[in-house]
């Protein structure tokens, strides 16, 4: 435990954690008693995330997405965590809210018992995979600063081997903001491209007329025909592409298998996959599965899922919501035993309350700080 040297560098989230001051379901700040000592305590506010640009998926476009920011205070530490809810997950703010506000996190007096924890929030509602994220990460980054050290060392764990992120584009019908999105994509070394959405191969021929960058292909669920799947395997193949995240609609599973099959490219779950027992499920139809914390509960069953895939012989991508800092530094805890890194996600929005992991030449950067690795900005 290194709880002194913590304490020095981190006078103002200490501060915070002192702070009577905490948040009713929908954002207006009340006052609420400070957390009964040796015991967790558990505070929330809704954050709307507001995107620099526009999505354009294969199904929908939007330019918010909804947010739950989380405390957790114990002992004069505070660890944050966050819940991201893009609409086809079927959270919003208020079931988020509901759930978090059913959970009576003070009857437990250790935030170790993360396992014990997971197994009560179960007991309390399934689902809400998104909203117990949001604690598990909060209890991650609260047991790291305890212990004084960032996750990725105590799951033992290389900073020097995290993988390139992607940088994530999609298509724009106006030229100028499609060469926009394009030049944004210099600083990275591998370019996600949205596609399912009618315009594939322009973006792809837009891309290549200013740059070879490395790509991978995001379709989104959105072919539906095998052939036509398949077919778009060959030509990304010729056109330096890394692999085809989620091909086909998640339930067209013999038709997933058959293009991995013939692919040239690794096929990888990500609408598909969920939690660790999809894992098994999608051994055998997928090349990979795309991991992300907010799909997996958060970080504890993110790490078995990992595992799990590896000796399956299955290539791991990590992946995130548009998130702020906090659920992406967190995930980046995970990133050097993964094949292929997509955390983007706070770079895409504009108003970020964390400072935490760094893309340095296109690399994920792990800062070395306690817990998840953020700080509070302002
Ligand atoms: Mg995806």
């Amino acid at each position: 435990m290194n709880r002194r040297k913590f304490l020095r560098t981190s006078i103002l989230g200490t501060a915070l954690a002192m702070s009577p001051v905490s948040f009713s379901a929908f954002g207006a700040p009340t006052r609420r008693a400070a957390g009964k000592p040796g015991r967790l305590n558990l505070s929330f506010q809704p954050y709307e995330l507001k995107l620099r640009h526009a999505f354009n998926l294969a199904k929908n476009q939007r330019t918010t997405t909804p947010g739950v920011q989380v405390q957790i205070e114990y002992d004069g530490l505070i660890g944050y965590g966050e819940a991201s809810m893009p609409p086809y997950l079927g959270e919003s703010v208020q079931s988020v809210t509901e759930f978090l506000g059913k959970l009576d996190l003070s009857r437990f007096s250790d935030p170790f018992r993360i396992e014990d924890i997971h197994a009560y929030m179960e007991s309390v509602a399934p689902d809400n995979r998104a909203a117990k994220a949001s604690v598990d990460i909060a209890l991650h980054d609260l047991t790291g600063k305890i212990m004084g050290q960032p996750w990725y060392k105590i799951w033992g764990l290389n900073p020097a081997t995290t993988p390139n992120t992607s940088y994530t584009i999609s298509y724009q019908p106006d030229p100028a903001e499609m060469q926009r999105e394009i030049d944004e994509c210099a600083p990275f070394r591998v370019v996600k491209v949205k596609m399912g959405v009618g315009h594939d191969k322009e973006i792809v021929e837009a891309l290549r007329r200013t740059s070879d960058v490395a790509i991978c292909v995001d379709a989104n669920q959105g072919w539906s025909d095998k052939e036509h799947a398949l077919e778009m395997c060959h030509w990304l193949a010729e056109r330096n592409c890394l692999f085809v995240e989620q091909p086909m609609p998640k339930e067209m599973i013999d038709e997933t298998a058959w293009v991995r099959e013939r692919s040239p490219l690794p096929i990888v779950a990500d609408e598909f996959l969920q939690r660790l027992p999809d894992v098994q499920r999608a051994h055998g139809v997928y090349d990979a599965i795309n991991i992300k914390l907010m799909k997996s509960t958060g970080m504890h069953e993110a790490y078995k899922m990992a595992v799990l895939a590896r000796s399956l012989g299955m290539k791991v991508m990590l992946g995130c919501m548009t998130e702020t800092s906090c659920a992406v530094t967190a995930a980046a805890q995970l990133s050097p035993m993964v094949d292929w890194a997509d955390l983007d996600g706070n770079l895409l929005i504009a108003n970020d309350r964390f400072d935490g992991l760094k893309i340095v030449d296109g690399k994920v950067t792990i800062p070395d700080r306690p817990g998840i690795g953020v700080e509070l900005l302002g």
